[in-house]
């Protein structure tokens, strides 16, 4: 028996169901990293007025910033991966349906 592999491309994309969101920490410090922290916000630019006000108010000017996205992947139509993926998703799909169908 044979397989047929394809070389299609893979889909990537933003998760409609969840926010994106930004956050920064204060690493300045010598012995000892400041720590204080941002909430997690909506974009790039509250976190840099965050670290801007942080600066201020501190002195301090040195910050990691973290960014968290949900993000989808579609594998190509007719791979392995999309069956497999079909075949994660049904068994939600039954329960929404009705598993006690089983007359
Ligand atoms: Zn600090």
């Amino acid at each position: 028996m044979g397989r047929v592999f394809r070389f299609a491309t893979w889909t990537i994309k933003p998760d409609p169901l969840a926010r994106a969101s930004w956050e920064a920490e204060c690493v300045s410090g010598e012995s000892e990293d400041c720590g204080a922290e941002s909430k997690a916000l909506e974009s790039p630019e509250a976190v840099d007025k965050w670290m801007c006000a942080h600066t201020e108010a501190t002195g301090h000017t040195r910050f990691i910033r973290m960014a968290t996205d949900y993000l989808l992947t579609e594998p190509p139509e007719g791979s392995l991966a999309a069956d497999r993926t079909a075949r994660f998703r049904k068994p939600q799909l039954e329960v929404v349906g009705g598993v006690d169908d089983a007359g």
